[in-house]
């Protein structure tokens, strides 16, 4: 009567996990329910032996809310911030947010805190590449089976919007919402706005008047609304806005962009779009809203905006593929993009620091660095790319993980087949224990002891079977996330090699792409920008971070600083940048032209000696190494003074072909010799520099 003892799965952490729960209110109207969840996370911490320390339910919060933003997920950073526990599990990864980058941001922050994320029906493990991108992956179809899902609820909502229901969303400015749910409604908004004697409609009035009759440039109605110090639709909600799938912190100031979007928003003159910002190819519908301008206002305030299509068009010529990916190290804000017209005409793209280029933002002006837009957007998109080409080293440790798998679930089948006869016995067992009870060979105390013994048993193997038929389930899934990972992987190499829209590049960016950060470093007096991007597929034993590689900091226009000089003209590109000198004045105070500067400077060029005693003069020190015999003193003595081996040796009064075997070593100067060798060797030249040995 032996079976076999609960092995396995011992307990395997010796901190407590975290359960974290969510249903959308979208989800509940689907009969889901956060029980489902929150007993199948108790079932399988049981199983697991592991301790819960808390089972965190955000309950009717919707996946597109940022996790720490909502009210458990709160809760939740707090506690692993106070070292509460190491692992949050969750039933599926989509639990933590709608998109692949909240559930990607929200795993990163608690991996920041040292707590792992796991979910207990996908099987991934973040410690590693090919976890990771797992991961990405799994985020991704996460997202994909709920764009299925919203596709087929979409045709109530469509319903719902037709009918003028406001659905949610930021309310415009110059409307608020009444009613709730099915009810609401957007009705303009005639309450004076404290301190100002004005409406949110009688702003927009003005706007459209603004623009309309006066032909006022948006940038210019910005600055006006900001001197009325009129609050904007953001403040006004006190909230943080999402802008296209990224939340940004605002300050609620008014910009040519803000004031942009009023005017061309058709709801004013009272026709809404509904569903304009959707990914979907499907058309939006249009339904009446209460106007607040007549159609000919608006229509004459849209001709105003052509006449200054010439500014407004500049800035949106450009996309910025890095948008909102970059943050200042120095005031924490995100860097935006921009063009600048450089003097010779030729426009330039820079991504700057938003507290650099909008001080009203921060107290103070940041005075972060702008870095160029077309260097650092080509070094992550070639990144970017030869991973995508080449994901060998992630794909190999995908393969790896797929045998391993493939050999244990053999293992776990063949246990499971095991478990599943003894299982079996037991039933017989049990008929055979009551055959013996009816032809009177048990008593009745006897037959309910073997009995009980038999239901514990039982009991016991249909743990163990259970777990077991759960690993199997999980590695099914795991296989199933790796082939669709391979898919993937091959699907966009294959695009790769098509022409690819910018929103493609943008969304291989997006989910490949952790973050960039900008550090505005000093170095010799020169300001410059040091940029750290992040790639989620980068190996986990080097820290996250990925420093651009050598190449980018020698791009020319990047200023690179020799820190530690080793050619002539390291030394004086140094020297040159902390005297904030250009070339030409070097090349000026030195006798040489200016591509000979920069010969020296970034090809190591070759410096002809005669010009080393005005070198010298320059950098205020003796940049040769010093010299460790006789030889190399003379040498080096030599090319101090810019002289030549003749010139030398006439000076010391002996033969060039003397002071040649002298300089290569052969024989050292003796007797009246060593002594003219010596006192030229104390010449500083006719410079009559004072030198300080290097
Ligand atoms: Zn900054």
């Amino acid at each position: 009567m032996s079976w076999e003892a609960a092995a396995g799965q011992t307990a395997n952490t010796i901190m407590p996990v975290a359960i974290y729960c969510r249903v959308s209110t979208e989800e509940q109207r689907e009969r889901q329910t956060i029980l489902t969840q929150r007993e199948f996370g108790e079932r399988y911490t049981d199983l697991h032996k592991q301790a819960v320390f808390r089972v965190y339910a955000d309950d009717g919060v919707s996946g597109t809310v940022p996790f720490e933003q909502r009210p458990e997920g709160r809760q939740v950073m707090k506690d692993a911030r106070a070292g509460k526990f190491d692992q949050v599990l969750v039933y599926k990864l989509d639990r933590l947010g709608r998109d692949t980058r909240l559930i990607l941001d929200s795993v990163h922050e608690l991996e920041k805190l040292g707590v792992r994320v796991r979910s207990m029906t996908e099987e991934f493990d973040t410690g590693t590449a090919s976890g990771r991108l797992m991961l990405t992956m799994l985020s991704g179809f996460a997202a994909h089976e709920r764009e299925v899902f919203r596709e087929r609820s979409l045709a109530g909502t469509l319903r719902l919007a037709q009918g003028g229901v406001w659905l949610g969303g930021i309310v415009p400015f110059g409307y608020r919402k009444v009613g709730v749910k099915q009810e609401g409604r957007l009705v303009v908004s005639d309450d004076v706005i404290p301190h100002l004697a004005m409406s949110e409609a009688d702003v927009v009035r003005e706007m459209f008047r603004l623009s309309a009759v006066e032909k006022v440039s948006c940038r210019k109605i910005a600055v006006r609304l900001n001197e009325m110090r009129v609050p904007c639709a953001y403040t006004r909600d006190d909230k943080l806005i999402v802008r296209g799938k990224r939340r940004q912190h605002t300050r609620g100031i008014w910009r040519a962009a803000r004031v942009r979007c009023i005017i061309t928003n058709t709801t004013y003159m009272g026709l809404h779009s509904y569903g304009k910002r959707t990914a979907t190819k499907r058309p939006p519908i249009t339904r009446p809203m209460p106007a607040i301008v007549t159609e000919d206002t608006w229509k004459k305030a849209q001709a105003n905006l052509k006449a200054h299509f010439l500014f407004s068009a500049r800035s949106a010529k450009h996309k910025y593929l890095l948008r909102g990916l970059i943050k200042c190290k120095l005031c924490g804000l995100t860097y935006i993009g921009m063009m600048a017209n450089r003097r010779n005409g030729k426009e330039e793209f820079y991504y700057k620091c938003n507290g650099a280029n909008t001080p009203e933002l921060l107290q103070v002006r940041c005075t972060a660095k702008a870095i160029r837009g077309d260097d650092l957007e080509r070094q992550v998109w070639s990144d970017v790319e030869t991973f995508l080409r080449n994901p060998g080293a992630v794909l190999a440790q995908i393969q790896a993980r797929l045998e391993a798998e493939a050999q244990s679930t053999g293992k776990i089948r063949e246990r499971l087949k095991r478990l599943e006869g003894l299982r079996e016995r037991k039933s017989e067992e049990r008929s055979r224990v009551l055959a013996l009870y009816r032809r009177g060979r048990l008593s009745d105390a006897e037959l309910d002891q073997q009995m009980e013994e038999i239901g514990k048993e039982e009991n016991a193997l249909d743990a163990q079977i259970e777990e077991l038929r759960a690993q199997l389930r999980s590695a099914d899934s795991v296989g199933q996330a790796v082939g669709s990972a391979e898919a993937l992987l091959t699907k966009l190499r294959k695009r790769l090699d098509q022409p690819m829209s910018w929103e493609q590049k943008r969304q291989l960016v997006e989910i490949l792409v952790a973050g960039i950060e900008v550090e505005t470093i000093e170095v010799y007096g020169v300001r410059q920008a040091r940029t750290t991007v992040t790639y989620r597929f980068s190996q986990p034993d080097e820290p996250t971070r990925v420093l651009l590689p050598t190449a980018y900091n020698s791009v020319r226009r990047t200023i690179r600083i020799p820190i530690e000089p080793k050619t002539i003209g390291d030394h004086i590109r140094r020297k040159r940048l902390s005297m904030k000198l250009f070339q030409k004045d070097v090349a000026a105070r030195l006798g040489v032209k200016t591509p000979t500067i920069w010969s020296w400077e970034n090809d190591g060029g070759p410096v002809e000696f005669r010009y080393m005693p005005a070198i010298i003069e320059f950098l205020g020190y003796n940049p040769l190494p010093p010299a460790t015999n006789w030889a190399e003193r003379l040498v080096r003595h030599r090319r101090t003074l810019g002289i030549t081996r003749n010139e030398a040796a006439r000076r010391i009064g002996i033969d060039p072909s003397t002071l040649a075997r002298w300089e290569r070593g052969e024989r050292e100067p003796t007797g009246s010799l060593g002594v003219r060798a010596e006192r030229f060797l104390q010449d500083e030249g006719h410079r009559g520099t004072m030198l300080r040995a290097s």
